[in-house]
């Protein structure tokens, strides 16, 4: 495989240093937020070139393409995120192929993924997913359903439970994209009164994560700003 996507290194480079610049304009201490780059679609050779500019996590939404790369790219100690959604009859490989799942929002899940996950490997780390703004068929727990998933998850020995995620339907401007993400900074200090090992907020993607790092984020997920456009599904 030929490591040749000069582009995806200057924009990785330009990422970071997004980045960084927003770290700093909210007096955050350095290396707060943890990017992870949404590879989807995407051809191994392309996630390689981020790979030697230092890249490590990557987010992967479709199962059928994303383990294929990931048994390609074995060697490279990635950390694979998967950011979609997760049908029962897909657990086994999320299970087995991932390390974190940011999108957990109902218990059948959770406890499929800790049933299924491999002796061999650590626990699953997991995110609740929020439908922040209550819309209509939009996945994620309504606010106040939270607290007793959370509760669920902990309960079960291969997988630790780390943070909330969301995806806010998109905001015109910088103020509109804040709100969402604010009100999910006071639910994420909410429930780490009783789930302190809470550490996750993810959140943020290539047209908000200025907004997201402004409340809080501790991972933001780039993928259109990393990688290029992606053709429509
Ligand atoms: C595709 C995807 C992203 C990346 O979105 P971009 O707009 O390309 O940065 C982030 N999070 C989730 C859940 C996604 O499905």
């Amino acid at each position: 495989m030929t490591i040749d996507h000069p582009n995806t290194r200057t924009a990785l480079a330009a990422v970071r240093q997004q980045i960084r610049d927003a770290e700093t304009e909210f007096s955050l201490p350095a290396d707060t937020v943890r990017l992870i780059a949404v590879s989807k679609t995407k051809p191994a050779s392309q996630i390689l070139a981020a790979i030697d500019a230092g890249q490590r996590d990557f987010g992967e939404n479709y199962l059928d393409e994303a383990i294929p790369k990931i048994e390609q790219l074995a060697e490279k100690s990635c950390r694979w995120h998967f950011i979609g959604n997760i049908q029962s009859n897909k657990t086994r490989h999320v299970a087995t192929y991932f390390d974190w799942a940011h999108c957990i929002d109902r218990e059948k899940i959770a406890l499929r993924l800790s049933r299924q996950r491999p002796d061999h490997l650590r626990a699953l780390n997991v995110c609740i997913q929020v439908n922040i703004d209550n819309e209509v068929n939009k996945s994620g727990v309504f606010d106040a359903e939270t607290l007793a998933l959370a509760d669920q998850i902990s309960q079960l020995p291969n997988l630790r439970l780390r943070g909330l995620m969301a995806i806010p339907s998109p905001g015109n401007n910088f103020e509109a994209q804040r709100k969402p993400f604010a009100r999910m900074h006071r639910l994420f200090e909410q429930l780490r009164r009783t789930h302190p090992s809470m550490d996750t907020l993810s959140m943020g993607m290539s047209a908000d994560m200025r907004a997201a790092i402004a409340e809080g984020a501790t991972m933001v997920r780039v993928g259109t700003a990393i990688f290029g456009a992606r053709p429509q599904k």
